[in-house]
């Protein structure tokens, strides 16, 4: 009778210690991170690694795993509280995430004001066609104490006024409020330009900072300063004929302004190329179903492409060659402070909020921002694709930061999924982040030697 029930504890206590090392040998989940969250999103992404033999289903539905185990899903979110339900034969997994109601901001009238002159507070400081915060809508990036002249509001923006038929807008913060500028309008000094071998200068020169812009034309780019102090149609326009392969910038000092369009070097030899390793330190980037971070890998392909860079006898600059932090202000201005041709930001790319099933979205995709980087990535995002294997994303217009300066030919290569569990595959081997470089250069040597 006591060994009856003694063998009985041993077999139950053996029974729960296998229960618990089931349990442990069940699937990981690395996205999302915490149990509890909150989101405005239309969908929840999870992406995970699964066991061997293990089978996952989330909220009842079998989810497909990739040979090593890497497996992503996102499930439709209702308004409030998400009960989501991981389970394998293993283990059970319990997520709850609450999908708030997106705030609705109060749309703002536009009200009328009377004119008034006011001095910009810092350089690059943006001026936009619509009172919106959206990359696209960017006009111009005005200097440090340039005049301009307000004439509405609309919420947290002043409405600028150019000339008759045009008008912009700028972050009301954006201006100084107590500046008093003179009231003696500024006047035109003189015009010039200057032909080099690779650029085209152009100058012209006032008694004060005024707003201008720059329009990336057909054939040319035009460079438009405005004076609306002295008249309501008083605008300064000059014009350079583009060469193929160009990038193009304004400098300003009291008053003289510097219009310049360079020509993307035709050799390696003399091109500067930065080399961007997107996020890095405190950034992970995006998060792999496997556990991956964003910022290794890309740190990896962007040293494969250093050395390659290197041999072909380009002037590479890198903007993090460790695991560091860097802010995206930081890498544009080292990439302006050493005359940057070329940009290549390397990034791994995920998606947020939208039905994923896992085969839609995969492969190799560039973006670019400016008309002059458009070749580029169109190059870049069939000979990436051939050398890694990848599948073609497409190119696309998007308003990341550090491809928004038209200071050089910059584009945003989104090399792989992070998310996608057939991209896992690809980018886990050993020769990715080789393939990708190599594919990288042969791109860029169609792009500058052509
Ligand atoms: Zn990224």
């Amino acid at each position: 009778m006591f060994n009856y029930r003694f063998i009985r504890r041993v077999f139950l206590i053996l029974l729960m210690l296998a229960a618990v090392t089931i349990q442990s040998y069940g699937f990981e989940i690395y996205y999302p991170k915490e149990k509890k969250s909150e989101t405005t999103y239309d969908y929840g992404l999870f992406i995970g690694k699964a066991r061997n033999t293990e089978l996952i289903s989330i909220n009842n539905i079998n989810i497909h795993t990739a040979s090593n185990g890497a497996f992503a899903h996102s499930v439709k979110l209702k308004d409030g509280e998400n009960r989501i339900v991981i389970r394998s034969n293993y283990s059970t997994k319990v997520y709850n995430v609450y999908k708030k109601k997106p705030a609705i901001k109060a749309a703002a009238e536009i009200k009328e004001l009377e004119k008034r002159t006011l001095l910009v507070k810092s350089d690059n400081t943006p001026l936009r066609r619509a009172p919106e915060d959206i990359g696209y809508n960017i006009v111009s990036y005005l200097f440090k104490d340039t005049r301009i002249v307000v004439n509405g509001e609309k919420g947290i923006y002043y409405r600028v006024f150019l000339s008759k038929d045009k008008t912009a807008w700028i972050l009301k913060s954006d201006v100084d409020e107590n500046s008093c500028p003179d009231t003696e309008p500024a006047s035109f000094v003189n015009m010039d330009s200057e032909r080099f071998k690779n650029a085209n200068v152009q100058t012209i020169t006032f008694t004060k900072n005024l707003p201008y812009t720059v329009e990336d034309g057909e054939k040319e780019i035009l460079f438009r300063v405005y004076n609306p102090e002295l008249s309501d149609n008083s605008v300064y326009t000059l014009n350079i004929l583009k060469p193929k392969k160009y990038f193009y910038n304004v400098t300003l000092n009291d008053g003289f302004y510097t219009f310049k369009v360079s020509e993307v070097p035709k050799t390696f030899e003399g091109c500067t190329i930065v080399v961007d390793a997107g996020h890095g330190g405190e950034q992970d980037g995006a998060a792999g179903c496997l556990g991956d971070k964003e910022k290794d890998i890309n740190l990896k392909i962007a040293l494969e492409l250093q050395q390659l860079l290197k041999q072909r006898g380009a002037n590479v600059v890198m903007t993090r060659e460790c695991d560091g932090t860097i802010t995206l202000k930081d890498r544009i201005r080292l990439a302006k402070a050493r005359e940057a041709n070329i940009y290549l930001s390397i990034h791994m790319n995920s998606i947020g909020n939208v039905a994923f099933s896992g085969i839609k979205h995969r492969g190799t995709g560039v973006y670019y921002f400016n008309r002059n980087s458009r070749e580029l990535a169109e190059i870049l995002e069939k000979t990436i694709s051939k050398s890694a294997g990848t599948r073609r994303d497409g190119v696309k217009s998007r308003s990341f930061a550090v491809i928004r300066p038209a200071n050089y030919v910059g584009v945003l290569i989104e090399t792989a999924f992070m998310i996608n569990p057939s991209d896992t595959l690809l980018y886990r081997s050993p020769e990715f982040a080789k393939n990708v470089a190599e594919g990288i250069v042969t791109g860029l040597e169609e792009f500058i030697c052509e």
